[in-house]
C-alpha cells in the first residue's frame, strides 16, 4: 500500500510574515490528517522558518531545487547538504519552471536526482508534457524520455529512492486541470514504463499528480488507482485549501 504524499510547492511567493502565518495555519489544521504524508517546500530563505515551526510535527519540509555540485564557486546555487542541514526531507527537481526558464535538460535533472540522494534528500522528480506536445500526441514519448533519463543515470533502484510527480505543463498555474482520466492514463503509463525494469519498483513508487489541484477537484483525482498524492502550487499558499487537499488524500 503506497502512502499518499501531498507536497506544497510555494515557489517564489510569500514574505517572512506571510510564511509564518501560513505555517501556523497548516500546523493548526493538520491534526485531522492521518494517513497522508504532508510536506511543504518554501523558498529557500524561508526554510529555517519551516524548520522552526514544523520540527516535532508530522509535517516534513523540503527545497525547490538543488545544485548538482556538492560545494564551491557556484554563485546562487544551493547544495543538497545545505538543505539537509536545515532538516529538509524532500527536494523538488525538474519542475517545468526550472526546465523552461533555466533550460534544465533531462540529463541535468537526472544529475540533480543523484545529487539529492547523495545528500540523503528524497527527490520529488517532476515530469510532464507541454500543451503543444500533448496536441502533437507525443505525451508518452516526452514523459517516457524524462523518466528514462533517471533510470539511465542510476538504474531503476535509484528512481525508487524518489517520488515521481506527473505535472502536465498546460495544467500548472492555469486553472486547467487534467481530467482524472487523463491524469490516470499518464500515471499508468509511467508505472508501466518503470515495470519494464522492475515490477516491484513500479508497484511501490509514489506518483503524484500536479497541475491546478484544488479542494474541489482533489478527491476525484486522488481516487484514481495510480495517483498517490499531489504536488500543489497555488492552492498550497492558503492553509485551508492545502489542508482540504491533504484531507482528500486520506
Ligand atoms: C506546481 O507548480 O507544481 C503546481 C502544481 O502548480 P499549481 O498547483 O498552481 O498548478
Amino acid at each position: 500500500m503506497r502512502q499518499p504524499l501531498v507536497a506544497g510547492n510555494w515557489k517564489m511567493n510569500g514574505s517572512l510574515e506571510g510564511v509564518k502565518a501560513l505555517l501556523v495555519g497548516i500546523k493548526a489544521g493538520i491534526g485531522t490528517v492521518a494517513r497522508a504524508e504532508v510536506a511543504v517546500c518554501p523558498p529557500t530563505v524561508f526554510i529555517p522558518e519551516a524548520q522552526a515551526a514544523l520540527q516535532g510535527t508530522s509535517i516534513a519540509w523540503g527545497g525547490q531545487d538543488v545544485s548538482v555540485h556538492a560545494s564551491g564557486a557556484y554563485t546562487g546555487e544551493i547544495a543538497g547538504s545545505m538543505l539537509k542541514d536545515l532538516g529538509c526531507k524532500y527536494v523538488i527537481i525538474g519542475h517545468s519552471e526550472r526546465r523552461t526558464y533555466h533550460a534544465e535538460s533531462d540529463a541535468l535533472v537526472a544529475e540533480k536526482f543523484a545529487a539529492a540522494l547523495h545528500a540523503s534528500l528524497i527527490p520529488i522528480f517532476c515530469v510532464g508534457e507541454t500543451l503543444e506536445q500533448r496536441e502533437q500526441g507525443i505525451t508518452e514519448q516526452v514523459v517516457g524520455r524524462q523518466v528514462d533519463a533517471v533510470i539511465e543515470r542510476g538504474g531503476v533502484d535509484m528512481l525508487n529512492k524518489g517520488v515521481v510527480a506527473y505535472e502536465p505543463v498546460w495544467a500548472i498555474g492555469t486553472g486547467r486541470t487534467a481530467t482524472p482520466e487523463q491524469a490516470q492514463d499518464v500515471h499508468a503509463f509511467i508505472r508501466g514504463r518503470i515495470a519494464a525494469h522492475s515490477a516491484e519498483v513500479a508497484q511501490s513508487i509514489r506518483i503524484l499528480y500536479g497541475g491546478s489541484m484544488k479542494p474541489d477537484n482533489a478527491a476525484e483525482l486522488l481516487a484514481k488507482p495510480d495517483i498517490d498524492g499531489g504536488l500543489i502550487g497555488g492552492a498550497a499558499l492558503k492553509a485551508t485549501d492545502f489542508l482540504a487537499i491533504c484531507a482528500a488524500a486520506n
